[in-house]
């Protein structure tokens, strides 16, 4: 992520206020910015921002630069941070709530395949309760970067020529009951 400096007049201190009322957040505001969480997390050397930097941002209402982050998207929910923060903060809890703010906003950063096929899955398991593997991975790389498909052809090509990947696209039966559990979690969520 490109650093630039931001202002507390840029700040969304209401949004800020809101997530510390939501389940995990709720000790959100006795970060010490102490950096375990960052020195635990595995992954934090493959991230744009810390996990202790994302916390900071979201503490202070900086919500586009917390959403848009790779961070959120790379986090791998070991729970490592949240097992050694100092505060017991969620932070992995955090990260899943961010994830589905940046999904429902759409402001999770382009081309950049995790939420892309975090995207399609859910999609594909709400129009036909079942993920159809082939058809995921595919309209994943179609609207992140078509181009890795010609590096994928082989592989696939083998795996559906051992029968190991099926081109047909599932679906159960009763799906409307199904679809009733995700328009159910929106209203609570
Ligand atoms: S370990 Fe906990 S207190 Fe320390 S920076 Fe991370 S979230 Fe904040
Ligand atoms: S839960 Fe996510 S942020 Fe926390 S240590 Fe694991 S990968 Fe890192």
């Amino acid at each position: 992520m490109e650093r630039q400096i931001r202002y507390q007049r840029e700040a969304n201190l209401e949004w800020a206020r809101q997530f510390t009322k939501q389940p995990g957040g709720e000790r959100l505001l006795s970060c010490i910015q102490c950096g375990t969480c960052s020195g635990a997390c595995p992954l934090s050397i493959y991230m744009d921002l810390t996990p202790r930097q994302v916390i900071a941002l979201v503490r202070e209402g900086f919500r586009e630069d917390a959403l848009r982050s790779k961070t959120i998207w790379l986090c791998a929910s070991c729970y490592a941070c949240a097992v050694e923060c100092p505060q017991k903060i969620s932070i992995t809890d955090i990260m899943y709530r961010l994830k589905r703010e940046a999904i429902r906003s759409n402001l999770y950063p382009k081309r950049f395949p995790i939420p892309v096929l975090a995207r399609e899955f859910c999609e594909m398991v709400r129009r036909r309760g079942r993920n159809s593997e082939f058809w995921v991975v595919f309209r994943m790389a179609l609207r992140s970067n078509p181009f890795v498909l010609f590096s994928m052809a082989r592989t696939g090509w083998d795996l559906w020529r051992t029968g190991r990947l099926s081109l047909r696209k599932e679906r159960i039966r009763r799906i409307n009951d199904l679809q009733f559990i995700p328009a159910a979690s929106k209203e609570v969520d």
